[in-house]
This record gives C-alpha cells, structure tokens and sequence, in this order.
C-alpha cells in the first residue's frame, strides 16, 4: 500500500522537455498513467487508516467521470440549468439528513478548508451588520472589533480561514479542552463573560486525533445568550455521525449553531473535490460570497446561482457525486457505512488494546484510534504518560507498519504522546481488512521489541 517513492525517478519518468510537438491522446494517458503509477497512493482502498480521506462509491467515481465528461460550468444557472439543479437537490437532502434548519443555503466548495472560511465569512458579515458596519462594501478601517473564540483543538483549517478572513490567527481567544480534546464548556461561559461586542465562536465536531465532540448544546446555550454571537461548527468528518441512529446523541444540538461544515469527500465516500457549508440565514452567507448584488432576493423561479454560494465564479459542477452517493446509498445505507466504520474503529480498538504493552489513549466514540506501545522494558502505566521510551518504540512500531504494508497508518501526538492514529473512513473495509491490519499491527509490534532485546 505505502510503497518507498524515488522523486527522482518519478521526476524522470513523468517529465521532459516542453513538448514541441503534438503527440496522440492515447499514449499520451496510457504514458501518463504509466509514469505516475509508482507515485500513486493506496488511500482510496480499504486498508487506509492514515488521515480521514474515505473512499468513493462506485455511483459517485462515475457520476465523477460524466462531470469530467460533461464539462459544466457551475458558477451561473444558464450555464448549467442541470449542474444548478443537481446542487439544489443534494442540498436539500443534505440538510434532511443532518437534521438542520429547512432553508438553510448551502455551499459547494473545495473542502472542509473553503467551506469554513465561507460560514466564517458570513459569520463576519452577519455580527458586523447587527453592529451598523457592512463589511463588505467598507472593509476593515474603522470597523467594530469582532471577538473570534476557538478551542485549543480547532482545527488548523479554522485558523487559516480566520487568517485568509483578515481576523488574525492569534487574535483568538482560546478555551481549553479536556481530556478527549473536547471544548470545555464552563472555560467559554468564562470567556464569554469577559468580551463584549460582535462574536464569532467555533466549535468542532470530530476532533482529528480522538474523534471527540464539543458539547454542542452546552455550546449553543452559552452562545445563544449573547446579543450579538455566530456559532459555526467544523464537522468535516464528524458531522455524518448525525446520520446514524444511535450516534446522532454526540451531535445533539447541532441545528442550534448559525453554520457548519463537512465534508463530502470524507464520509460520504465521494471523489476529490468536495466540501460542504451549511448557514442557517441565507442572507449573511449570500452578501458574503456574492459576485453581485450583495442583498438577497430569490429569483421568481429560484435559480441557484452558484457563485452566490462560494468564493469562486467557474467550477466544477460538484453537486453531481455529491446527489449520486446519497441516491446510491439512500439514509439507511449512509447510516450503514459510517456506522460499520465506527464499529470496526472500536473492533480494531478492543483487539490492541488486550495485547501487551498496549495502550489506547482516546474514548473511541467515532472511527479515530490512538494506540500507545511501550517497550517490554517499560514500567506498567508508562502508556499512559510522557514517556521517552514509549515515544521512541510508538514511533518504530508505526515506521514498521508502513514498511510491512499490510495496511497504512500514520503518528500523532496526543497531549504531548507519541501515538499511533488510526482512521476508519472508507466504505469498502471490512471486518477482515479490520482483522488484517490489527494482526499486522501486533506483529510489527513483536518484530520491534525482538529488536530492541539486547543481543
Ligand atoms: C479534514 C478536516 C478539515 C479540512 O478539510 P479539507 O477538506 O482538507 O479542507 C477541517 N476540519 C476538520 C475537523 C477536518 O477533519
């Protein structure tokens, strides 16, 4: 699966000298596909537990090929009266099956990246509107302050978007998380008290390492007594939990907040590019993003405009995977495949956890894993602290699993611990694939700790 890459080589093969000439299409592909093979990386297949990146669906990889096919500028109803009513449509089951607001506007973006910077981007609009400024004619000079608070686990996207927004990075408050990375709830009710004035908060649905969730309906009190506050809520992967029954209780609350963001190319198993923003009130998210006229009428017929939505003009006609991975999946088959994912995380979880000198360190409340693995040498519990040893043998452990390829997965650090994280996102893994893996895993584990033994 993870295969060592020469750059060189990969360099050579791909490259050359500006072609001069014309050359047929088919060598061309079948050059190109060729040389990029040995670059390529397995984390569409199902034994990729490296990042949260899912896979996609058969109905979504074709649906995906006919967008290529078809070749649709999306940015302007005329241009694509098909591509704007597949969006409509994806949108509205989108907010059905999250269980938001009815009337919500949403956007189709890159990811989970641009997708937060819209919803903040309306977050700012709408805070400084309540405020008597209208950001977007005016700018910045002279305008009120806004508040932006975040947690110590928001994601590294939220900050981005609050750089690319002109609203500073470091310019936050930060509340502190807990254990599992969650926000603390009685930290912002602290922090809420001490600012005044317009008011962004983030909060997060499935943190990255642990899969955990900010309290959302703690989160939405605190936040809804403000006079003047947005709540946005990054739940790129972990939003989709508000599909299953039964886990929706982590997501409880989560229509409360002002906007959201997922991901379709996460969860719902989509090809490259898609991401998701949701706001509650079009018309912050509208004045923020439009090319045009920067209130909002809905058209007699109403036209989705697609640049009213997104920060670009011309784009991909993304709303096609998205409508066929929901059509092929249907709300049950969707629930099916981020359920199945969940259970096979804590399956691999139980499986590591009764081995030796193995530590899990998060509640594996979602499809993220984080495994500890101490040397025999170590004292019982140092799994569960700083510990050097356990550190240096976490990382041979993971440097052996991604040389052995049974399965892929990548290192973290966890509160100042080394750890191994494990993702569980692709719709094609299996109990087997699960089983694998773990199998792999533990070997790997033994071979490092034969190797440390003193000769
Ligand atoms: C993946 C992820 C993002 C970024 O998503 P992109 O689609 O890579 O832009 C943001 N927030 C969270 C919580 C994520 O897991």
């Amino acid at each position: 699966m993870a295969r060592p890459v020469d750059l060189e080589k990969l360099r050579t093969a791909m490259g050359g000298p500006l072609p001069e000439e014309p050359q047929g299409p088919i060598d061309v592909v079948e050059g190109l596909a060729r040389a990029a093979e040995p670059g390529l990386v397995g984390t569409a297949g199902p034994r990729y537990f490296g990042f949260v990146v899912g896979g996609g669906v058969p109905a979504a990889l074709a649906a995906d090929w006919l967008t290529s096919a078809w070749d649709q500028n999306t940015g302007l109803y005329v241009l694509s009266p098909a591509a704007a009513v597949a969006e409509e449509i994806a949108a509205a089951w989108l907010i059905e099956l999250f269980g938001l607001p009815a009337g919500s506007s949403v956007g189709f973006t890159t990811g989970a990246t641009m997708a937060s910077f819209t919803a903040i981007a309306a977050a700012r609009h709408a805070v400084l509107e309540r405020a008597g400024w209208n950001i977007e004619e005016d700018g910045y000079v002279g305008a009120p302050s806004i508040n932006v608070v975040v947690s110590d686990e928001s994601h590294v996207t939220i900050f981005v978007s609050l750089q690319m927004l002109g609203l500073g990075r470091s310019r936050v408050h930060r509340v502190p998380t807990d254990d599992q990375g969650r926000m603390r709830a009685d930290a912002l009710r602290e922090t809420l008290a001490r600012i005044e004035g317009p008011t962004i908060v983030c909060a997060q649905a499935g943190n990255v390492n642990t899969g955990g969730f900010d309290p959302l309906p703690e989160i939405v009190e605190a936040v809804g007594a403000l006079p003047n506050a947005w709540l946005h809520v990054d739940g790129a992967f972990g939003l989709w939990a508000a599909v299953v029954p039964g886990m929706d209780d982590r997501v409880a609350a989560l229509a409360g907040a002002d906007s959201w963001t997922t991901d379709a190319h996460k969860w719902l198993n989509v090809p490259y590019d898609s991401g998701i923003v949701i706001c509650r009130d079009p018309a912050p998210h509208h004045a923020a993003m439009t090319l045009g006229a920067a209130y909002y009428v809905e058209t007699a017929g109403g036209e989705r405009d697609s640049y009213n939505w997104v920060p670009e003009s011309s784009r991909r006609a993304r709303g096609f995977d998205v409508y066929a991975a929901i059509k092929s999946l249907g709300r049950s088959g969707l629930a099916g495949l981020v359920g199945r994912n969940c259970a096979l995380a804590r399956r691999m979880a139980d499986s590591l956890r009764d081995a030796e000198g193995v530590t899990i360190l998060n509640d594996v409340v979602l499809n993220q894993v984080l495994v500890r693995f101490s040397p025999p040498s170590a004292p019982v519990g140092a799994g569960l602290v700083a510990d050097a040893a356990t550190d240096d043998f976490t990382r041979r452990v993971i440097g052996a699993v991604q040389a052995d390829g049974t399965c892929w997965l990548g290192g973290t650090t966890w509160h100042g611990m080394a750890a191994m994280r494990i993702s569980v996102s692709n719709w094609s893994t299996t109990e087997a694939d699960a089983d694998i893996s773990v199998e792999a895993i533990l070997r790997c584990a033994r071979e490092a700790a034969a190797n440390l033994a003193p000769a």
